[in-house]
């Protein structure tokens, strides 16, 4: 059978990394082997599902590049046919009709935890012919000995003892299929070969392969890979940062670089970190996912994220920017060309984010001086250099980088001043701040216009902070 695997989430809240990789794995295996990958959405519980949260989901995997062959499933639709293999199973009585009440269960879970036995339900109406016009659910009739032995890609062989398992409901009393039921079902019909999901669901396995072994199926192969912790060691959740999908996104992090981290997380090949996509199709194998759990360390990802940054072309970094500059309130269109820019900046940045804060000064004047900054550089000594660029700058009739490069010098050189006592005021009264690409692509960027009046603000700052001391 050709290899199909599946991202099967639930939509019970944004798409998170832990998921992202269960996606990311599940999607390498099928490209490995040119199979299909199947996206399928557990909407089954209604209450906790929500179509912002299906959005959220399909937003994410569209960002990340995950396409699917086949879906979005959505099991809502395929009530009907949980429906017709849970009356078939109580036909061929493999499931049963089961009418006990909260309070004999609760009764019965309070017992079995005095005497220290582990929960389960006791079969009190295995043979009790509870009939179907009473209020009842439906229970899949587990064996009550025997092994079930879940040879696992990346968990090895895992035993489990049928006297462990209880019988589980397959159909709640408001007539809905439960998880156990509707997975295999649709693992069955959609011709599933690799059950590729987090290892939360391990315990579930062995109930599923029962279910699936009293249908006559064999069942499909399974990679149970591990949790994402948090720098602490306890499970990755809100409280450690970002981990929803799109949060990254909005933190400007490349979907490439998030990829490259999560494959990362659990797998590895050699010392190798950076991967392209291609690459890693060739060289994942699930059967080498490490089977401990791995913690998230954020300053890898921001690496990783500027080393993509850094070798993507200008033309893809800008077009990804633009929306991150737009929420500062600056459209790219009414300044520089945000290739240029961007250009000027590719090594200076972990984050798209972070970039468009260190650009907006290119389209914008800035409130004012950082501090420290102007009082480093905008100091009396300052005026003379700063005035006589001004004035050259004014009269400069080709802006460009090479010619303002020119100027600059020239500056130092008549004023018998380093290089650097003209270009740090100048970067300073222009830029805000003492860091930025160099002074000629800085000036060329940021335009003849701006650049004067900024140079006037900066002279006039000194010109005011001069009456305050001697300087
Ligand atoms: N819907 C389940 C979840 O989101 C996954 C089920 C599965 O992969 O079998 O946890």
């Amino acid at each position: 059978m050709p290899i199909k695997t599946r991202f099967a989430p639930s939509p019970t809240g944004y798409l998170h990394v832990g998921g992202a990789r269960t996606a990311l794995f599940s999607w390498l295996h099928a490209r490995k082997h040119g199979g299909h990958f199947v996206l399928r959405i557990e909407d089954t519980d209604l209450e906790r599902s929500t179509a912002e949260s299906i959005n959220a989901i399909l937003e994410g995997m569209t960002w990340l590049g995950l396409e699917y062959d086949e879906g979005p499933f959505y099991q809502t639709d395929r009530l009907d046919r949980y429906n017709e293999v849970i009356d078939s199973l109580l036909e061929q009585g493999l499931a049963y009709r089961c009418n006990c009440t909260r309070e004999r269960l609760d009764a019965l879970r309070e017992k079995q935890m005095q005497q220290k036995l582990k929960p389960r339900y006791d079969g009190h109406c295995r043979g009790a012919g509870v009939s179907g016009d009473e209020a009842h659910v439906i229970r899949f009739r587990n064996p009550l000995d025997g092994q079930v032995i879940v040879d696992d890609c990346v968990r090895g062989k895992v035993v489990f003892n049928n006297n462990e398992l209880d019988d589980l409901i397959i159909r709640r009393t408001d007539g809905t299929p439960t998880y156990n039921l509707s997975v295999i079902v649709d693992d069955l019909d959609m011709e599933i070969t690799y059950v590729i999901r987090g290892d939360d669901h391990l315990n579930n396995t062995p109930r599923q392969i029962n279910i699936l072994t009293a249908l006559g199926k064999s069942p499909p192969h399974y990679a149970h890979v591990p949790m994402i912790l948090g720098d602490d060691g306890s499970r990755l959740s809100k409280r450690h940062g970002a981990v929803s999908v799109i949060e990254y996104r909005n933190q400007g992090i490349l979907p490439e670089a998030l990829l490259n981290y999560l494959v990362r997380l659990g797998w590895s090949h050699g010392d190798q970190e950076i991967f392209t996509l291609d690459e890693l199709v060739e060289l994942f194998d699930i059967n080498d996912v490490n089977r401990s759990a791995s913690s998230f360390n954020n300053e890898k990802l921001l690496w990783l994220n500027q080393h993509y940054i850094k070798n993507d072309t200008p033309e893809r970094i800008a077009r990804l920017l633009s929306p991150h500059m737009g929420d500062l309130g600056i459209d790219p269109a009414t300044g520089p060309d945000l290739v240029e820019v961007v250009t000027a900046q590719q090594e200076r940045a972990s984050t798209l984010v972070q970039m468009a804060q260190i650009s907006a000064f290119f389209y914008r004047d800035f409130e004012s001086f950082d501090e420290k900054a102007a009082r480093k550089h905008l100091k009396a000594v300052a005026l003379e250099p700063l005035g006589l660029v001004r004035e050259r700058l004014s009269e400069l009739a080709d802006w460009q980088p090479e010619p303002l490069h020119e100027l600059v010098k020239s500056v130092a050189g008549d004023l018998e001043l380093k290089l650097g006592k003209v270009a740090q005021p100048l970067r300073v009264a222009v830029v805000g701040r003492a860091a930025s690409p160099g002074i000629d692509v800085t000036l060329y960027l940021v335009g003849r216009e701006a650049c004067l009046r900024r140079i006037d603000m900066a002279l006039q700052y000194i010109r005011l902070r001069g009456q305050g001391d001697d300087q």
